[in-house]
């Protein structure tokens, strides 16, 4: 039910994006961050949460640094296989562009709870702050996302709590794909040269 607003935005037919299906992960849940040059480039911030990824737009991308809010727009749930997701999204498709998964990982609740961790984190972000230990290549340590409370009410602020993992080093540097190791630069060149090579191919055709 609640990818049914990810299936309508998109064509199956005309992008390479997975088609809405719930998935769950056997043991621990887990979380990927993908970095995305749509129309504006942004980071999208995924975490499981039953069978699919409550999902956030991040414009300027998630800080190790816990001085630094970053607003994190929420975002239609997207299916668990999108976990895996990287490539281009072709032009006139929502979203068209280039996409690369920038971390992935383990996550859990960062506070004692009864029950199953994913009960926690569902009641917790119900109640719009949730605070957890990311286990990523990139991203490790505590977190939280808290709901802004005001006028926009997809508004949330992600933040990194101050733990051993805490640096002002910009993590946004380390620029490649945790799957691929490719930088979305690279993807985004790639992608270029096969348009002009399908488009060489069809004026020749003719
Ligand atoms: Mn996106």
């Amino acid at each position: 039910m609640s990818l049914s607003r990810y299936n309508e935005k998109r064509n199956f037919k005309h992008t390479s994006e997975p088609e809405g299906k719930i998935g769950k992960s056997e043991n621990q849940l887990i979380f990927v961050v993908q970095k995305h040059a749509a129309s504006h480039l942004h980071y999208d911030f995924r975490l499981e949460m039953d069978g699919v990824l409550k999902s956030w737009a991040v414009p300027k991308g998630p800080s190790l640094d816990p001085e630094i809010k970053r607003l994190a727009m929420m975002v239609e749930d997207h299916p668990y296989s999108y976990k895996d997701f990287e490539g281009t999204i072709p032009e006139g498709n929502y979203g068209a562009g280039n996409v690369i998964v920038w971390d992935n990982g383990t996550y859990l609740p960062s506070s004692e709870y009864k029950g199953s961790a994913e009960n926690k984190l569902k009641a917790d972000l119900h109640k719009g702050h949730i605070s957890f230990i990311m286990k990523g290549k990139k991203l490790k340590g505590e977190f939280s996302l808290v709901k802004l409370r005001g006028k926009d009410e997809n508004a949330w602020l992600l933040m990194k709590k101050e733990d051993k993992y805490a640096t002002t080093a910009d993590v946004l540097k380390k620029n490649k794909s945790v799957i691929t190791k490719v930088t979305l630069e690279t993807l985004e060149k790639k992608s270029a040269q096969n348009k002009a090579a399908n488009e060489k191919k069809k004026l020749q055709k003719n």
